[in-house]
């Protein structure tokens, strides 16, 4: 099965992983700040905290904004976390609608505050597949009705909008290290951010709430946590940044066979990466035009059993039965839509160029197939 994202694990993560273990200090070593120190440098900012998932980080992203008992705004189109770590906190979440692109339609973003922008607590927008939001738009609302905003960068690591780094931008960046993501830290994630404050909160709520005072005497000044990552997975993380970019130029090559091959076809649409901006090509989502949207089962299953590991991203979060007991039933038109004609085929640093060969005549094959058409 060609998964539609897969790890690179190559001699030098082993050697890294190796050596790491066979150190004295496991967890709560030098190897943390040393991955901290890389990830500022490569993404562009003063400050890191490196989490065990990026979960964790989005959780402690929003204690240290205080969004408790306010509003949330995000995009229904994420991984569940995203709103998860907003309830987690404490916080209402609300969805605003997305564009074809998948990303958070940030005018319908201005229209909600336009309406009513008091009690919001912070706004999380989420850089799909690793094509960056409008950042400039964005920023500007955050400025005008003086809101924080959280980037979850998840699937954006190395991405680019206008010369900056995905996850520089916002008060709070995001990141993801499961294996699926851009780089690996077996479970792992960060937050970056150039206000000191906000890490310094965040590294406190990271390791229970306790400080150090002198000798054996400690504080506890809040109720944290224990979301640290271990030496060992630092280790793992500091290799794997050092071959980011090599593993994107891999991921854009592939992706970029895609692009040309799937120009102007009668099944679906791709999505364009506008000219300011370079992807990280966490996923390539393909979107099937309406006619297929009711045998998208079918055609799901006959790419796996090919051997083209497909998924969907994503069910919108408000689609989930915890969130329809918890807010009833959201329907948000494009979400849901972007939700019926999308599927992530395999696009990732692991595969060839004759791969993506293979797997666009055997999509091109089966939707031929299924041209059928639905009553829509
Ligand atoms: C993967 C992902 C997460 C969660 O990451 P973990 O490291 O598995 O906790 C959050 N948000 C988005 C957009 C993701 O893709």
């Amino acid at each position: 099965m060609i998964a539609y994202s897969h790890q690179n694990i190559d001699k030098c993560d082993i050697d890294a992983v190796i050596n790491a273990l066979k150190d004295e200090i496991l967890t709560g070593g030098k190897k943390i700040e040393e991955f901290e120190q890389a990830l500022c440098e490569y993404v562009g900012v003063k400050y890191a905290c490196v989490l065990n998932s990026a979960t964790s980080a989005l959780h402690l992203a929003y204690l240290s904004l205080n969004v408790k008992e306010k509003i949330v705004l995000t995009t229904p189109i994420t991984f569940a976390a995203t709103a998860n770590a907003a309830l987690m906190a404490g916080a209402k979440v609300e969805f605003i609608d997305v564009k074809s692109d998948g990303n958070i339609d940030e005018k319908k973003l201005e229209q909600r505050l336009k309406q009513d922008s008091k009690n919001i607590g912070a706004i999380c927008v989420v850089d799909y597949a690793g094509n960056s939001v409008e950042m400039d738009e964005i920023l500007s609302l955050c400025k005008k009705y003086n809101i924080a905003l959280i980037d979850d960068a998840s699937h954006a690591l190395g991405s680019i909008y206008k010369n900056k780094k995905v996850g520089s931008m916002a008060d709070l960046g995001i990141f993801s290290f499961h294996p699926v993501k851009p780089i690996t830290t077996f479970e792992g994630g960060a937050v970056v951010s150039n206000d000191k404050e906000l890490i310094e909160k965040i590294k406190l709520l990271r390791s229970h709430g306790i400080y150090k005072k002198r000798l054996w005497d400690s504080d506890m000044i809040d109720l944290g946590y224990n979301y640290r990552l271990s030496d060992v997975a630092c280790a793992l993380g500091i290799n794997q940044l050092k071959k980011l970019d090599q593993m994107l130029e891999k991921r854009e090559e592939i992706a970029k066979f895609y692009d040309k091959e799937f120009e102007k076809n009668p099944y679906f649409s791709t999505i364009k990466i506008k000219n300011y901006k370079k992807s990280s090509r966490h996923l390539y989502p393909i979107l099937l035009y309406p006619e297929f949207y009711c045998q998208k089962e079918i055609i799901f299953e006959k790419l796996i059993n090919a051997g083209i590991g497909v998924q969907v991203h994503y069910k919108p979060t408000y689609e989930f039965s915890f969130y329809k007991n918890l807010y009833g039933n959201v329907f948000l038109e494009n979400a849901d839509n972007f939700y019926k004609a999308e599927l992530s085929i395999p696009c990732h640093q692991e595969m060839t160029l004759e791969n993506a060969r293979f797997i666009k005549d055997k999509v091109f094959e089966i939707l031929k197939q299924n041209k059928k058409g639905c009553k829509i």
